[in-house]
């Protein structure tokens, strides 16, 4: 693999820069390293706007995660309801047998 920055050839994984694609060897795999032509691009808008992304993304999914657990909890809370609700029936039933309003 050779280094874009220094043009070394070396048999070690090669470092791919995320900022500008470049491959590099071990010593200038730091954008600073290797004069980054996407750096200065990167800190001054990429960076707040990475964040912002990377926060909405978490956002997003925490609501999706909250949402799925509130759609189970109602499901669950309907669940037990008509159990309360069956059990409820059963004893006024016995009740009423019981008193003699049923046959
Ligand atoms: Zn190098
Ligand atoms: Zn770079």
């Amino acid at each position: 693999m050779e280094c874009s920055y220094c043009h070394k050839v070396s048999n070690e994984l090669p470092y791919r820069c995320k900022f500008c694609g470049g491959t590099f060897c071990s010593d200038h795999r730091l954008p600073e390293n290797h004069e980054c032509i996407g750096l200065e691009s990167y800190k001054d808008t990429k960076h707040e706007k990475f964040k912002e992304d990377v926060v909405k993304a978490a956002k997003e999914y925490e609501a999706k995660v909250k949402a799925y657990k509130d759609r189970g909890l109602d499901k669950r809370k309907i669940a037990i309801c008509a159990v309360i609700l069956i059990i409820l029936a059963f004893i006024a039933y016995y009740i009423m047998k019981l008193v003699k309003f049923l046959p």
